[in-house]
Parts: structure tokens; C-alpha cells; sequence
């Protein structure tokens, strides 16, 4: 038996290692052309799925299109040319059957091309969505190919799959291409998902029975009409649930695997914490008590703990990390706090520093502005233990910064690092005991998202606000509204108040951004509120500039603040009533929310208004009313992936997002969740998957997701 299974193993992956010069009609040249497209070897083109299927069992005749629905035709191309001069230039043709006929149009691209490309008297096949103009039906923008080109590909074919084009590679040829590679590759497929896991994924057993035969019905089904549907989705959610199921495996290795390293064991003592408790003029919410005693558990345990706390802007999380540093300090232990920019690293450190005088913790702050001998005089007091508590950035830390007995690690990520970065901070421990982990994060993340990206943490909750606040009052404003709002800046302004003035994210170039910024600031300061103090904010001013802009600002120095997304995160001014965000439909919802959570921190009664640019679409504008209807930072969020979809909204580079090759977050969202118990079920009969048919599950994931998770297993 296990000869056997290692065989299949090794033969699967040796098959979806194949590269794709293997396969006829793959020379250098068009390899060249997949690679770009980062097809290389069987296996990446067996994940390359169709983007849709055209149905030849359905083809309709022209005059049975239905206005409104999308459709797969075919005809004659009886006319094909340019109308109209300029601007207004459209290439128009008409397709022809016996039947009926159907315009096509283009008002955009390479109208030359497509004369040279398609010629009257030729049979075109077409896909598109059907309208009417002027009481013709007609389709604009067209996919079209040559019948002859496609045909040939696999006449007896009852459905063709459509790729997404691989440059230089005709659809037919890929087609060609794609036959052979599924051919091999759904052959050497294993069976991956076993009979228990199978039971709890809600299927019929019988999708199961056959990996090869989901794979090959996902490129090239069997049946048209109205089976077509049902296979493609059927095979798909076989597809993702295996997929899902073994990144949940991964994860729940790693936290078994994390698990089982000795970890540091804390023992508080309470005598900061009280001391801290004490000196406040609040109590903890309810929440804060809640979640800061989970904490307290898992540092007790041998066990490294892996946290995320979640909780809405505002929720009072950093009261909730001061805290758990505290407890590490108290038995002896030193704690580091990670911001993800140089201005939140600083105002953690301001803070933390306020909170904590009068009592004996040595806090320090390192950033990228600290300079070269400040560097090394806290890189020596970290050695020898003198330094309790470090506030920074991230990347320094992640350096070549040695602590003596690190024993906590707080990063407040905002959204910014994941799982992959974390990693690396783990490996801070020095005396062969893990860290505890607390992840912090500030938007509420859906939880299909939260499965996937934090899927190896626990997960502890502040779902309660500190009292006194009030829900930031919001108005989308239009570009006649401007006026106005500025007047109402000013009146705030007199009444002692203070506002944010945010501008754009102008593409991803922090220059733009900035230049943005800096002529606001001027135009506000010269045009706007020649009566008020105008601060200006950036990232790319240098850390004693900031903390002086920061400064100003807090002690109500300067009235308006314009800045860049910067101030997006932790900075807590109470007096600023006022949030007013340039161009808020270039922003994520999330963002704005962030946002949002600047104002309303002082009991005054507060406004975020939200300065929509003169070319917003329909989309946009309902995106920028959920903010008007909603405080409610979950809701938003899961908005927020339902409009930009994962790696927008987390910023797929930097989220640490695995890169599913079949599964979609969004469309797959609730599959994660069936995944997470097939995968437990699996685990819980054999933690380390060292049984025999769960070997080969092991090498997979180990394959797969190993490098990406740092999986440390136990055996
Ligand atoms: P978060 O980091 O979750 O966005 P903060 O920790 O910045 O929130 O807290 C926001 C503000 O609320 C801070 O000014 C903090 O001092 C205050 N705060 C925190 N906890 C409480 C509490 N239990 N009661 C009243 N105010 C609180
Ligand atoms: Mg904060």
C-alpha cells in the first residue's frame, strides 16, 4: 500500500511538472508566449480553467436572439466598414443567416485590424450581449472567430471552452494546446480528498469518485443545453472545495505545528497592569476586560499563542496591547509593539509613553528617523535587557534588532502585513521560547477573509465601543456642496474645533499623491481659510517635520490638517470634529472608514463628509452611500469585498493572500468554512497526517503551501 500510494504520488507530480514543450505543437516560441501568461508546466495549464463555454447545442438562429441576454451566433459577414469621421467613428457589420441579421458595432480599438481580420463573404461565430438600437438587434463589441478556425479545432465537440487569450496564440491552437495538457494532466490527478472529508462537503459521494473526470469536464464538458450549467458548477465546486481543503489543512498544521514549540509561559504578576488600571480616568469595556483575559490565558500556556484581535476603529485595541505587554513585563519579559508606518509607530509611542509615566517601564521607539547613535544605544539596551517595551515600525524590527527575553510581540497590522511576515517576527525569539503573537487589525474583516489570511490564529473580538461616543454624521457632497462644507469648516474652526482635510489617491504614485497634497494645503491656506492655521501632512516628510505637523495639530495649533492617507491610521486628536475627504470615490471603503474613525473621539458631536469627484459612476456613488447608511465597520468591510474583491481591498502584494489557482474569495467565500471542517475532520483522527492515505495529502500541501506558510511540523 504505501509503495503504491508514493508511486501515485510521485507520478502526479512528475505529470504536473511536465513542462509544456512536451506537448505537440509547443516549440520554444509558444512556450515562450504561455510563459508570459505564467503557463509553464501541465499543472498551470490544468488550473488555467475557460472563462466561458460556448454552447454549440444552443446556437440560436439570428432572428431568435433575445434582446437583453447573452448569446452565443453564427452567420455570414455580409458587411464590414467605418462610419461616421473623428470622434464619432463607428466600424459597423452585419452578420447574416437565413433567417435573420444582426448589427455589430465597435465604437473603440484597432478598427484596421479588424477589417484586414474579417472579410465579407466569411462564416463568423460570435459571442456578445444581445440590444436593440433603432429597432435592430445588434451586438457591440463582439468576441468573434472564424468558424473555420474554431471548427477545426474539435468539430464533434458539443461545447468549446473560450480561454482568456494567451498573447500570439490563436484560440484554436490553445484549444489544441489546452486538450492535450488536460488529457495528461486530469489522468494523473489523485484522489486527494478522503471519504470522511468528502461526507461533511454536502455533495452527492458520486462528484467525488473521479478527479480526472471533474477536471476534464471543467475544460471540455460532455453535455450542452441545459446539463451544461449543472456539470461546469458541479465540477467547480469540486474544483474549489479541494483546493480550499487543502490550504485549511496547511493552516491548521501550522497552528499544531506552532502549537507544539515551546513557547514562552508568562506568569503577571498584576502589579503594572493595576497600576495602569488605576491611573486611568475610565473603566475597561466589558469587550476590552473580555478579550484582554484571553490574552492573559494564552500567555499562561506553554504554548506560543497566535491572536488577532479585531475591533472597529476606535475600539480601544491599543489599551487592550499596552496591557498585554504589561503582564509580559511584569514577569520579566520584554515586549515589542510594530506599527506598519513611521507616523502610527510614533503616536503609539507618544501614547504608550503618556499612559505609562510614573511607572517603571522603559519604553523606547526605533523607526527608520532614529538616528544612527540613538540606534545603537537601543540595539544595546534591547541585548542586555534594559529596554522593556519597543515600539517601531516593522521593518526594523525585522532587521538584525536581537532582544534578551522577548516574550510578546503586538503588531497593530491595519490591514497591512500577513500571514507571511509574520512568520519572520516569530523567529525573534532568542532563547529558543517562541513569542506570544497578538495581531491586531482595525477594520472588522469578513470572515471568509479572516479564514483565509488569519486562518492559523484565534480570534478575540472587541465588539463594544467605549461610552460617550457618537456615530460620525455623513454626507456624500457634490462639487456645488463645496462652498459650503468649507464654510461649515470654519464655523467648527470657530467654535474651537479641528478638521482633516484628506486628498486622493491619485493612481499608486506616492509623488502624484503628494503633489496633491502639497498644492491643496497651499490653495486652502491662501484661498480657502485665510482666517485659520492650515498644517500640512505627507509621508514623505521627514520624521522631526511630521511630529511637528502632528504637534501643531494636536495642540490645536493648526485649525485643518491636509494630508495624505497617512493619518489613515491610529492618529487621535479629540478636538477634530471634522473629516473631509477629496475625491472619496478613489478610496476604498475601508479606507474611508478608517477615515471616518479620525473624528468623533471627543463626545462632540462630529461629520465626515465626503467630496465626490464630477465623474462618478453609478457604482461609485452607491459604494459612497453605504457610508452614509452605515458606522458599522462590518458591514462595510464585507461591502467592500463584495465591490474590490480580496486583493484590492487588502492589497494583494502585502496581504500575505494565498493565490488560489480555482477558488475565488468572494464568489467561494462560504466553501472556506465547509473546507475548515473537512480539514479538522481529517486532523482530529491523525494530527500529523503521518497515517497512509494521508501521506500523500501531507506531500501536497507540503508542496503547495509549505514555502508560503512556513509550516513547522512537529515530527
Ligand atoms: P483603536 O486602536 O481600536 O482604534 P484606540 O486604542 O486608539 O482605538 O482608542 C481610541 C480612544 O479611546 C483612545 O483615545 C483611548 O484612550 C480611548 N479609550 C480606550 N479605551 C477606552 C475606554 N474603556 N473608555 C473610554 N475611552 C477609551
Ligand atoms: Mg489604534
Amino acid at each position: 500500500m504505501a509503495i503504491t500510494d508514493l508511486d501515485r504520488y510521485r507520478q502526479m507530480v512528475s505529470v504536473m511538472d511536465t513542462p509544456l514543450t512536451a506537448l505537440k505543437g509547443v516549440g520554444p516560441k509558444v512556450f515562450a508566449r504561455f510563459e508570459k501568461k505564467g503557463l509553464r508546466t501541465i499543472g498551470d495549464a490544468l488550473a488555467y480553467l475557460p472563462y466561458r463555454y460556448e454552447d454549440r447545442t444552443t446556437i440560436k438562429p439570428l432572428n431568435e436572439l433575445i434582446p437583453g441576454e447573452a448569446a452565443t451566433f453564427k452567420g455570414v459577414l455580409k458587411r464590414l466598414e467605418v462610419r461616421g469621421y473623428r470622434k464619432r467613428r463607428v466600424l459597423e457589420g452585419l452578420l447574416v443567416d437565413e433567417r435573420g441579421s444582426l448589427q455589430l458595432k465597435w465604437f473603440r480599438g484597432n478598427f484596421e485590424w479588424l477589417l484586414k481580420k474579417y472579410k465579407e463573404g466569411e462564416e463568423l461565430i460570435g459571442y456578445g450581449a444581445v440590444g436593440v438600437f433603432a429597432g435592430r438587434k445588434e451586438v457591440v463589441h463582439p468576441e468573434l472567430e472564424l468558424v473555420e478556425e474554431d471548427y477545426s479545432a474539435s468539430e464533434t465537440d458539443p461545447v468549446i471552452p473560450v480561454y482568456s487569450e494567451v498573447e500570439g496564440v490563436h484560440q484554436r491552437q490553445l484549444r489544441r494546446i489546452m486538450k492535450q495538457a488536460v488529457e495528461s494532466g486530469a489522468k494523473a490527478r489523485a484522489a486527494l480528498v478522503p471519504p470522511k472529508a468528502q461526507a461533511l462537503s454536502g455533495l452527492d459521494p458520486r462528484w467525488w469518485d473521479s478527479p480526472g473526470r471533474i477536471w476534464r469536464e471543467l475544460h471540455f464538458p460532455s453535455k450542452g443545453g441545459e446539463d451544461l450549467q449543472k456539470i461546469v458548477t458541479g465540477c467547480r465546486h469540486v474544483a474549489v472545495l479541494e483546493e480550499f481543503f487543502l490550504l485549511q489543512v496547511a493552516l491548521l498544521l501550522k497552528k499544531s505545528g506552532d502549537e507544539s514549540v515551546g513557547g514562552v509561559r508568562h506568569s503577571p504578576t498584576y502589579t503594572l497592569v493595576k497600576k495602569l488600571l488605576a491611573s486611568l480616568d475610565y473603566e475597561l469595556t466589558g469587550a476590552q476586560r473580555r478579550v484582554l483575559s484571553e490574552i492573559r490565558s494564552d500567555m499562561e500556556k506553554p504554548s506560543p499563542m497566535h491572536r488577532l484581535l479585531q475591533g472597529d476603529v476606535g475600539s480601544g485595541k491599543t489599551l487592550v496591547a499596552l496591557n498585554s505587554a504589561l503582564l509580559a513585563v511584569e514577569g520579566g519579559y520584554q515586549a515589542a509593539l510594530m506599527a506598519p508606518t513611521e507616523v502610527l509607530a510614533e503616536q503609539h509611542f507618544k501614547n504608550i509613553s503618556a499612559l505609562l509615566s510614573g511607572l517603571p517601564v522603559n519604553v523606547k521607539l526605533l523607526t527608520g528617523s532614529t538616528s544612527a547613535s540613538e540606534r545603537e544605544s537601543i540595539l544595546g539596551d534591547l541585548a542586555t535587557g534594559d529596554i522593556d517595551l519597543l515600539v517601531g515600525t516593522h521593518a526594523l524590527i525585522v532587521e538584525d534588532v536581537s532582544f534578551s527575553r522577548l516574550g510578546l510581540i503586538v503588531v497593530d497590522e491595519q490591514h497591512r502585513f500577513g500571514v507571511m511576515q509574520r512568520v519572520k517576527l516569530a523567529e525573534k525569539g532568542r532563547t529558543g521560547e517562541l513569542p506570544d503573537t497578538l495581531v491586531m487589525t482595525a477594520t472588522p474583516i469578513p470572515r471568509s477573509l479572516s479564514m483565509t489570511v488569519y486562518g492559523d490564529l484565534d480570534l478575540s473580538v472587541i465588539d463594544e465601543m467605549p461610552p460617550g461616543r457618537r456615530p460620525v454624521a455623513t454626507k456624500i457632497i457634490k462639487e456645488r456642496g463645496r462652498k459650503a462644507v468649507f464654510e461649515f469648516v470654519r464655523e467648527e474652526a470657530k467654535k474651537g474645533r479641528q478638521a482633516y482635510v484628506v486628498c486622493p489617491l491619485v493612481e499608486e504614485s506616492e509623488k502624484v499623491e503628494l503633489k496633491a497634497a502639497v498644492e491643496t494645503a497651499e490653495y486652502f491656506a491662501r484661498e480657502v481659510f485665510l482666517d485659520l492655521n492650515v498644517g500640512l501632512l505627507h509621508g514623505r516628510m521627514r520624521g522631526a517635520e511630521k511630529a511637528e505637523a502632528l504637534e501643531a495639530f494636536a495642540s490645536g495649533k493648526t485649525q485643518v490638517l491636509v494630508s495624505t492617507t497617512v493619518i489613515e491610521v491610529g492618529i487621535d486628536v479629540p478636538n477634530a470634529t471634522v473629516m473631509l475627504v477629496e475625491h472619496a470615490e478613489r478610496f476604498g471603503l475601508s479606507q474611508l472608514h478608517q477615515l471616518r474613525g479620525r473624528v468623533g473621539r471627543g463626545g462632540n458631536e462630529s461629520w465626515c463628509f465626503l467630496l465626490a469627484g464630477a465623474n462618478v459612476s453609478e457604482d461609485g456613488w452607491q459604494r459612497l452611500r453605504v457610508m452614509e447608511d452605515t458606522n458599522d465597520g462590518f458591514r462595510i468591510s464585507e461591502e467592500d469585498l463584495r465591490i474590490r474583491g480580496p486583493g484590492d481591498m487588502l492589497g494583494t502584494r502585502q496581504s500575505g493572500l494565498p493565490d488560489f489557482q480555482i477558488g475565488n474569495i468572494l464568489r467561494d467565500g462560504p466553501l472556506l468554512e465547509v473546507a475548515r471542517r473537512m480539514a479538522h475532520a481529517v486532523l482530529d483522527d491523525d494530527p500529523s497526517l503521518g497515517s497512509q492515505p494521508n501521506l500523500v495529502i501531507k506531500w501536497v500541501v507540503e508542496r503547495r503551501w509549505s514555502s508560503k506558510l512556513s509550516l513547522l511540523y512537529s515530527g
